[in-house]
């Protein structure tokens, strides 16, 4: 029970039924903050109280700020007509609480903050007037208004799209190489006719592992998810995406579908064991019995990798165990073998076959007693998760 002194302070300020309402949140069911006001001040000055209840605009906390509503919403209301989303939540921000409110949670306890009254009320209006949802959980336009200056910004929720991508020609990376001027990556491929189709501010492609530039993605292709950023439209008629990426040749793509955000972490985290088809080369020509032998020696086994010379600046050197599950030589022509690979996710072939320096261990080229390295390289297949 609040004492009397504390009573006294509350009659003394300025104050709107809407704050002194809010105030007290925790005081009485099913009623508004005005509702709650109205009946606290009732009961004060029925204890004889002089306690004289301000209009909103001259209230020394929210400053006529719930009067203001109405005309915020219009601007609003104006820019997103030219968005499509379903669902939206409003934050606010540059709300200090004031001394006055500081006070009165100190002597009274906490009341609900102002900020919660706008965010519901403001909501609530915005809701009814654009006749879409409220969503706490997953928006797909958060509203942030700063309650200083009445201003405002919209955060949109990403587009994602998932689904399997071949690379059929070589010297494209997976991803835009923002330093260098060239304008093909997988990346690009599938994420400008997107961009485009929904309008977005940006792409980018999460993929379940990454092939090196001059390797082809073949066989079902690689699981990606494309995420678009700041989109206008968020449908989109993925056929006909397909249709146009596949038209260009270079990349491919299938299996599209609109998936939720959590899909980027889970295809990225994926781990594939893969199959390879891969050109080798030796300085002279093969002797074909020992390298038959030294495929075959391949099969099952454990291998060393450290981290290898070509990307020991970008990653971590470390030293990854990987099997391979698989070997089998499927040609041999005097200085040149095609042999088909199956590995353990991880695995980098191209160190496989040559040795980098010693760094990969046991290598083809080790077990083979001559170096050997790898002309041409592509992912045949990728298996299903193990
Ligand atoms: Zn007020």
């Amino acid at each position: 029970m609040p004492n009397w002194q504390d009573l006294e302070f509350l009659s003394s300020s300025s104050i709107c039924k809407r704050c002194l309402g809010r105030t007290f949140a925790k005081v009485g069911h099913g009623l508004s903050n005005p509702e709650r006001g109205e009946k606290i001040a009732f009961a004060l000055n029925a204890l004889g109280l002089s306690l004289s209840i301000t209009e909103e605009d001259k209230c020394s906390i929210c400053h006529g700020l719930f009067l203001n509503l109405r005309n915020l919403c219009a601007p609003i209301e104006a820019e997103l007509t030219d968005y499509e989303f379903g669902s939206f939540l409003v934050g606010s921000e540059n709300s200090q609480p004031s001394e006055l409110e500081k006070d009165l949670e100190s002597r009274f306890g906490q009341g609900e903050g102002l900020k919660k009254e706008f965010n519901r009320e403001f909501g609530k209006l915005l809701s009814n007037r654009m006749h879409k949802d409220v969503d706490l959980k997953d928006p797909d336009v958060i509203i942030t208004v700063s309650l200083e200056y009445l201003s405002y910004r919209f955060w949109f929720k990403s587009l994602f799209i998932q689904g399997r991508y071949r690379k059929l020609v070589r010297g494209i990376p997976q991803t835009r190489w923002i330093i260098h001027d060239k304008h093909d990556s997988v990346e690009e491929f599938i994420g400008v006719p997107a961009k485009s189709m929904v309008r977005a501010e940006n792409f980018y492609l999460h993929a379940a592992g990454r092939e090196d530039v001059d390797v082809l993605m073949l066989g079902k292709g690689r699981d990606f998810v494309l995420e678009l950023s700041s989109p206008h439209l968020r449908t989109i008629d993925l056929d006909a995406l397909a249709k146009e990426v596949n038209g260009s040749g270079s990349v491919e793509i299938e299996d599209l579908r609109i998936v939720g955000k959590e899909e980027v972490e889970k295809v990225k985290n994926s781990r594939h064991d893969k199959t390879y088809m891969v050109t080798i080369e030796a300085a002279g020509n093969l002797d074909e019995a020992s390298f038959l032998k030294a495929v075959t020696a391949l099969n099952g086994k454990i291998i060393y990798q450290r981290t290898p010379l070509r990307v020991s600046g970008r990653r971590a050197d470390l030293i990854r165990e990987r099997m391979v599950k698989k070997a089998n030589t499927l040609s041999i022509d005097g200085s040149h073998a095609v042999v088909e690979i199956t590995a353990e996710a991880g695995t980098y072939i191209k160190e496989l076959v040559n040795g980098d320096e010693g760094r990969t261990n046991p290598s083809l080229s080790g077990l083979y007693g001559s170096s050997l390295k790898v002309e041409k390289l592509d992912v045949l297949e990728i298996k299903e998760e193990t």
